[in-house]
This record gives structure tokens, C-alpha cells and sequence, in this order.
């Protein structure tokens, strides 16, 4: 493959307290690029020390720095800043989360514009957070005042490294918490680099660290820590159940996003064409390597036959390559430990009797040799008992079921133990919505799939998580209620 890639190895520092330095005892980690295995950057392996300095440091910003007392107005001022300085270096970022994750540079690209997005977002509503006023009783007032919680442990995954760092970084400022943020030990690269743009656009000593190291250490450290108040998390669900029994020692208050098995459900009346793109979009945008990709394609049976030929007939139009290639729609797996375990869920499909209708393996020639790559891949006649209809394989792999009715389908696609996300295609609307109302996910789409929004609140379901992000409602996850009760009398109470 000829790109006009060229990368060359640098040596990241991560934030902590104001300061950029490496981890205390050394340690070091060699960041790939997937697409071609080669040593893109070294970063500090922070361990469970670096990450008890970066907590006591947001612990210090938060109780004795001006931070949760600086004015609304200069929190939001200084996330637009933080927005412009994204937007500014939109380039170098997008290209630096292309060789660090793997996926396509038009996906990135939307990602950075998306990351600035969420901290302008963030930034006007710094200025909107209020509370009320009460009169109950009459010789009384009372107020609700929001405050921030305090200390927030942030971890995030691979597959979206600077918009979830976003994400998480954007709402805590705005409330005046102080954080620290853990980037997935694959994939650091943007977030430092973010981190860098925060202390540029003046983010004071403590207020934001981003320590890089891995989910064993540093990410326990941070999920255990007694000084830290809120734990927000974005991984696997497994991950979430441990980091909610870490969490437990000082009761924490705790978000977590977790994965999905998300069904996506085309109806015979659905616009076919507009349904069959938005089956494949649903499954393999970035590489399927998302939480809320609609790998389980449920399909009416009168028109699926049609509607898996119709994909196969699309899926020479995935190119796979580099992301930074010209025209490339798929990128590598983000490791080769990942994409063993998708391979592994690949034969699983096999060995259950699912027909493998496309894909399956690596592909063929030089290019793609020292890279992660697979295939798309797409099994029919899945039967909803397979483990490729039941577990999140988080890889470029869809599932097709078929179903008779509009009961069977909501029957199948709530018949697992996430509730993610949902799609649903049909040009009936009342049936549209009725679906839509029955289905247990916390993010649906009608007559579409993916697309999401900074104002719009982001969370699952049963086992995908809980509480949510984005909008007003992730403002929220990081403020504490607090009422204030003013006696309006003068008299003494007279109770003794
Ligand atoms: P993991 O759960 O493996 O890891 C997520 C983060 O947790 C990483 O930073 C990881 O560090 C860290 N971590 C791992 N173990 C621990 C631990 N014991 N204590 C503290 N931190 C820990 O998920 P992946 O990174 O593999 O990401 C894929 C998963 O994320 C999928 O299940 C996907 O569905 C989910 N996801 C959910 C989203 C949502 O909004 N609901 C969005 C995006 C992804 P390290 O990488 O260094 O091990």
C-alpha cells in the first residue's frame, strides 16, 4: 500500500499538577501504529504512584484552589479556548488519532470537529447552571444550589481516544471539578496532545491531569482512590463491574458506559436502499470497533435474502488500508491482541453453524502484513442462542437474523443483557415509534444509524451502563444538590 504516511517516534510526557513530566520510576511504553506495527511513540507507563500525585493534585486544586470558586463566565471562557486551540490543531490531531487507533482520517476528522463541539457545548453551559428557590413553610426559604462533586477519576477506552476524553473532561470543568484522566493504555496519543492544548489555553496547576498508564495500576489506583469523589468510565462491561466494586470502598459516585449488542431492525417497508447502507455504516464504521455499532442486523424475512445480497454486492466498496490512504473506509483492529480475540469470536460463528457469507479472514498482500487488518465480515441465519448474536465482539463482524413480525423483532432485539443502542428502518412512522417506544436502549434511531449529538444525553440500558453523558443530563452527573434553609423568624424556636 503506498500512503503518504510517514511517522516518526516521539516521546509524550502526561500532565500532572501544572507540569509535564515522565512516570516517577521510569517506565515507558511503546506506542504501534496497527496498520503497520511500527513504533509510532514511547509514553510514561504511569503506575499506582503517578496516579496518587495526579489525585492529590486535583484533590489540592479542588479544596484549596480557585478553581470551583472562579465565576461560571471564565470556566466556560477558558473550554471555548480550549475548543478553538482543537480546532486549530484539527489536523495534527486527526492524523495523530489515525496512526495511533487506525480508523479512517474522515472519521477522525469528524471526531476532532466533534471534541471541540462538546467543550464549546460545555463552555455556554458552564453560565446556565442553577438552581431554585422554594418557600415551603411560609415563615421559612429555601434554596437548591448545585455544586461540583469534587475530584473525578475519568477512564476511557481505544476507540474514540480524544472525543471521549472530551466527553468527560468538558462537562466536570464546567461545573468547576477538578480531574484526572485516564486514556486507554493503547491509545494516549491525542489525549496528550490534549492535554498540552488545556495547559496552553491556561487550565490552572492540578485543575486537569492526564496520566497514561495501564487499567492494572494506574486505572485501579484511580478507581480505588479515596480521594476521589466520581469515577466516570467508558470500557467493557466486564471492566465496569470491577471498577464498581473498586469503587465501593468510599462510595463513589459513579457513571459508566459500557458495551452493547445493539440490533439494528429493517422492515420489508423500509426504504431498501437507504436501509442497506445504513446496515453496513451500522456495523462498520470504525472497523465496528464501537460501542454502539448495530451488530445484530435484524431482518424481515420476506426481504432478506434481497437485503444480504445487497450488502454483499456493497462490500467491495470498504476499502481497507492505512486510514491515512487515500479513499480507505476500514482501518486495521486497533492491536493484534484484539484481533485474535475477534478472530477467536469469528470461529465460534463458524463452529455454531452460522453461515459465513462474506469475510472472515485476513486480508491478502504486503500492505496489509505487518498491519492488524480483517475483513469485513458478515454471518446469516444467526440464531439468536450463538454466542455471535449474544456477545460484544467489538470488530468488523454483523450478525443476521431474520424475524416474521413487528412482535418478533422487539422480542429479539430486546433479548439480550445490554441496552445500548437501537435502529430501526421502516417508511411506516406510527410503526417506527411503536417500535422504538417498545425497544430497551437508551439510544435509538429511526430511518438512520450512528449519528449523535453534544445536546443529546448518551447511555444505555440494563447491563450497558448507568447514569449518562452529554447534554444537560451530563452536566448533571458531575454536580451535587445541595439545600439551604433560611428561618425568616426572629423569635426564638421555643422547642425547650
Ligand atoms: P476496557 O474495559 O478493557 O478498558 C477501558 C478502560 O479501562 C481502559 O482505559 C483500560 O485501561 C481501563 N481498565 C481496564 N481494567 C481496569 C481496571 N481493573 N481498573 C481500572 N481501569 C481499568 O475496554 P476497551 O478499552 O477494550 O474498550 C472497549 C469497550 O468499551 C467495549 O466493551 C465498548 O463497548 C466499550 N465502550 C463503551 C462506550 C459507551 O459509550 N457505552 C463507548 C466506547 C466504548 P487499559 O486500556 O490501559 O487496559
Amino acid at each position: 500500500m503506498k500512503t503518504s504516511v510517514k511517522s516518526s517516534v516521539k516521546t509524550y510526557e502526561m500532565l500532572i499538577n501544572g507540569k509535564f513530566v515522565k512516570a516517577r520510576n521510569g517506565g515507558v511504553r511503546d506506542i504501534l501504529d496497527p496498520a503497520s506495527g511500527e513504533l509510532l511513540a514511547v509514553v510514561p507507563e504511569a503506575g499506582r504512584a503517578d496516579v496518587k500525585l495526579a489525585v492529590e493534585a486535583a484533590r489540592k486544586a479542588f479544596d484549596e484552589g480557585p478553581w470551583r470558586k472562579t465565576t461560571a463566565q471564565d470556566r466556560g471562557k477558558l473550554l471555548f479556548k480550549i475548543g478553538d486551540l482543537i480546532r486549530a490543531n484539527a489536523k495534527a490531531l486527526a492524523e495523530l488519532e489515525v496512526r495511533n487507533m487506525g480508523k479512517p482520517l474522515a472519521e477522525a476528522e469528524y471526531d476532532v470537529a466533534d471534541a471541540a463541539n462538546c467543550f464549546e457545548f460545555y463552555g455556554g453551559l458552564a453560565t446556565k447552571i442553577h438552581g431554585e428557590t422554594m418557600s415551603v413553610p411560609a415563615n421559612s426559604m429555601s434554596f437548591v444550589v448545585r455544586e461540583p462533586i469534587g475530584v473525578c477519576g475519568q477512564i476511557i477506552p481505544w476507540n474514540y481516544p480524544l472525543l471521549m476524553s472530551a466527553w468527560k473532561i468538558a462537562p466536570a470543568l464546567a461545573s468547576g471539578c477538578t480531574v484526572v484522566l485516564k486514556p486507554s493504555e493503547l491509545t494516549p496519543l491525542t489525549a496528550l496532545f490534549l492535554a498540552r492544548l488545556m495547559h496552553e489555553a491556561g487550565a490552572p496547576a492540578g485543575v486537569v491531569n492526564v496520566v497514561s498508564g495501564p487499567g492494572a495500576g494506574a486505572g485501579e489506583e484511580l478507581a480505588e482512590s479515596p480521594l476521589v469523589d466520581k469515577l466516570a468510565f467508558t470500557g467493557g462491561t466486564a471492566t465496569g463491574r470491577k471498577i464498581a466494586l473498586a469503587a465501593v470502598g468510599n462510595l463513589k459516585k459513579l457513571t459508566l458506559e459500557l458495551g452493547g449488542k445493539n440490533p439494528n431492525i429493517v422492515f420489508a417497508d423500509a426504504d431498501f436502499d437507504s436501509a442497506v447502507d445504513g446496515a453496513l455504516f451500522a456495523a462498520f464504521a470504525n472497523q465496528g470497533e464501537v460501542c454502539s455499532a448495530g451488530s445484530r442486523l435484524l431482518v424481515e424475512k420476506s426481504i432478506k435474502k434481497r437485503f444480504v445480497a445487497a450488502m454483499l454486492a456493497k462490500i467491495p466498496r470498504i476499502k481497507l488500508g492505512h486510514g491515512l490512504g487515500a479513499g480507505v473506509k476500514m482501518g486495521p483492529l486497533v492491536s493484534a491482541a484484539h484481533r485474535d480475540k475477534v478472530e477467536a469470536m469469528i470461529k465460534a460463528g463458524v463452529h455454531e453453524g452460522a453461515k459465513l457469507v462474506c469475510g472472515g479472514g485476513r486480508p491478502k498482500g504486503a500492505e496489509f502484513a505487518k498491519g492488524f487488518f480483517l475483513e469485513p465480515t458478515i454471518f446469516d441465519e444467526v440464531k439468536p442462542t450463538m454466542r455471535i448474536a449474544r456477545e460484544e465482539i467489538f470488530g468488523p463482524v454483523l450478525s443476521v437474523l431474520e424475524f416474521k413480525d413487528e412482535a418478533e423483532a422487539i422480542r429479539l432485539a430486546n433479548d439480550t443483557e445490554y441496552g445500548l443502542a437501537a435502529g430501526v428502518w421502516t417508511l411506516n412512522v406510527n410503526k417506527g415509534i411503536r417500535v422504538l417506544k417498545e425497544l430497551r436502549a437508551g439510544i435509538t434511531w429511526l430511518n438512520t444509524y450512528h449519528p449523535t449529538f453534544n445536546e443529546m444525553p448518551w447511555g444505555g440500558y440494563k447491563q450497558s451502563g448507568n447514569g449518562r453523558e452529554l447534554g444537560l443530563y451530563g452536566i448533571q452527573a458531575y454536580l451535587e444538590t445541595k439545600q439551604i434553609n433560611i428561618n425568616l423568624d426572629e423569635a426564638p424556636l421555643g422547642w425547650y
